[in-house]
This record gives structure tokens, sequence and C-alpha cells, in this order.
């Protein structure tokens, strides 16, 4: 059995050794003589497992200890919902920064619970560009103003965070957390599901300012609710044990690799090699997206002819490649390179695509 060099954008690659560690302890875990996936959340262990891995983030990412952690589930998407129910009164606004399909739907999502305003949008560009900070129009008395960070479908990433004044910025983090050091000061919420960068699915971490739990809260049901989650260590009722597990693996593997900034510079590097291979193939390859906001996560391509796109898929997977085709809203291809991707898949990706350039070229 051999694996392939995985691209896939979500369900994603996890790190070899993570995935090995937990083979290693699947029948016993911890000397319990059970699989983590067996044993109560509330038991010892599990407690423990649980501070350690909260205690393994705040080091990483240097969270200050006015933010609390949450492990919650729902995904991200439910979280769309969750956010305005619980940051925004009944009647408030919220300011919404459209740069892809996530963000929209996040701010359509919202629109069930709050007057959600799209401060700004590049959908006229369809999403290749993001909007020029200048033309944005922020509401001072908005409850928070949501943007995300990097658009996973087209690849399209900010790579400073916005001053957006007084107003909190809620971050939708799914595809680019931990890819490198973050300043968590500039945030009031920053939320992510599992399944790219830190586990498996159906796990969302939060980092959220103690203020934001603060605000009053909306007549919502309590396990709705962010401050009760926080007041209750994420265990109002039974947790996604498994997925808090294989992130707190996954985060002990980024600090054995050099933490933050060992990740930033391995994701920089193999950006580019993806990158220079497209901008280097005469127009074989073609990345459409604002250069200046190209992803270092989720790099898309076109190939000049569209006919030769399935021969690229069956090719590249008989090659050993899985997770090439792009999302089924834009076409095309998209190679996700998120933390677990190592350097050598990348190398194995560029000289596939440069053979393939040469032989249909
Ligand atoms: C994948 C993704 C989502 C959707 O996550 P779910 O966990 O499937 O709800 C939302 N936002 C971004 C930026 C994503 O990459």
């Amino acid at each position: 059995m051999s694996r392939a060099w995985n691209f896939s954008a979500g369900p994603a690659a996890l790190a070899e050794a993570v995935l090995k560690r937990a083979q290693a302890e699947m029948l016993d875990w911890n000397g319990s003589g059970a699989s983590v996936m067996e044993l109560s959340h509330r038991g010892k262990r599990f407690m423990e497992l649980a501070a350690a891995t909260e205690r393994r983030l705040r080091r990483l990412l240097d969270i200050p200890s006015n933010y609390k952690v949450l492990f919650l589930q729902g995904g991200a998407t439910q979280h769309f919902a969750q956010i305005p129910m619980n940051l925004a009164p009944e009647g408030g606004t919220a300011d919404y920064i459209v740069t892809g399909i996530f963000s929209k739907k996040a701010a359509s999502e919202a629109a069930f619970h709050v007057d959600a305003r799209v401060a700004a949008t590049s959908e006229s560009t369809d999403f290749l560009t993001l909007p020029p900070r200048p033309a944005w129009r922020l509401n001072p008395q908005a409850s928070y103003v949501h943007y995300t960070p990097n658009e996973t479908i087209r690849g399209l990433e900010f790579h400073e965070i916005p001053d957006v004044g007084d107003v909190p910025l809620v971050a939708d983090m799914s595809s680019n957390i931990l890819g490198a050091p973050l300043d968590v000061s500039r945030f009031g919420m920053i939320y992510a599901g599992a399944q790219k960068n830190i586990g498996p699915s159906g796990l969302v971490l939060m980092i959220v300012r103690d203020d934001l739990l603060a605000r009053p809260p909306r007549p919502i049901a309590k396990i709705l609710r962010y401050a009760e989650q926080a007041a209750n260590d994420s265990m109002l009722n039974t947790p996604n044990t498994w997925g808090w597990y294989l992130a707190g693996l996954t985060f002990e593997w980024i600090e054995q690799e050099g933490g933050l900034a060992a990740m930033a510079e391995r994701n920089a590097r193999k950006s580019a090699m993806v990158y220079d291979t497209i901008d280097g193939s005469n127009g074989f390859y073609r990345n459409d997206v604002e250069r200046a906001a190209r992803s270092r996560m989720n790099a898309s391509f076109v190939l000049h002819d569209g006919a030769l796109d399935s021969m690229f898929l069956a090719e590249s997977e008989a090659a050993g490649f899985i997770g090439l085709k792009g999302h089924k809203a834009v076409g095309g291809m998209r190679a996700s390179l998120y933390n677990a991707v190592s350097p050598a898949a990348v190398e194995a990706l560029v000289q596939f695509m440069r053979d393939f350039a040469a032989r249909h070229g």
C-alpha cells in the first residue's frame, strides 16, 4: 500500500506522523486500555488531553489571556449562522467583506439573524481580486466586521490583516489557520473548521475575546451560546473527542517541526513552486487571481485548453496524485498546500505539471 500525493481542499491531508501516532495508539491510548474514542470526555485522561491541547495552541499562536479557546461542532457553516446570534443584538447590524463563495455564504446565512451589510465585495471581478481597503464602506455602528482571510475555492488571500477601527474583526480562518504566525490581538474572533489545517471534519476551533462573550445573550438555546460553551470547557454536550485528540497531535507535530514560523517558511516555498511553474509555462497553465492576493494555501489553475482537463486529472491520478480537481463552482484545477502537504509532494506535483505540459503543449 502506498499513500497518494494528496492535494485535497478539505477534508485534506493530515501529517503522516500524526496518522501513524493515532494508529499506534488506536487500541490503547495513553495506557487506558481503550481508544480515545471509547472514553468519557469527562474522565481525567480526556480532561487532561483537552487542557494540554489548549495550552499547546496558546503557545503556538501566542494567544493573549483575554481570549477563550473553544472546541465546537457544526462545521464553519453552522457558525455563519451562530455568530450573529451571539455577537449582535436583535435588530443589530454587521458588516461583511465578500471576496468569494464562503464569505458570500457567511453573509447570506447571517442575514437570517442580523442586518448583514455587504461593506465591500469583489464579486464584479468574479472574486479574482480583493476589494481595495479605501473602498470599504464600514459602518461604525456594526456589531462586528466579518471577513474570510483565505478564500479556499479561488485561492484568494489577504496577506495583511485589514484595519477596521474599533469594531471587532471576525475571521473565518478555516483554510489558513496555523499556516503562519498570527497576531491574535487584532481580532475579536477567529474560527475555523478543522478539516483543512487542523484535523478531521466535525470539529470547529474558535478563539474569542472575552468582551464579545460578555455581550448580552439573545434568547437562544443554551447549546448555541458561545459564552456557555466557554463557561463549560466546550463540554455542554459530548464533544468530538476524536477530532480534539487529532487536533492536539497536529499542534504537537507543528511544534516539533519548528512552529508557525517554520510552517510559514515552508508554505511560502511550496506555493512559490506551484506559482512559478504556472507562470513559467508559457500560458499552458494560468492563474487569474490578482498577484498580490494569491493564496499560499490553495493554488488554483486552469489549462490553456479546457479539453485537456480530464486528461490532466486522469494522468495525475495514475501518477499517484489525488484531490487536484477544482471546486465545481469554478472548474479547472486546484492544489491545496496546507501544512501537512510536504515539500516533496509539491516537488512531485510541479514535476508532473512540467512533464504534462511538455507532452501536451
Ligand atoms: C471549507 C470552508 C468552509 C466550510 O466548512 P464546513 O466545515 O464544511 O462548514 C467555510 N469557510 C472556509 C473558508 C472554508 O475553507
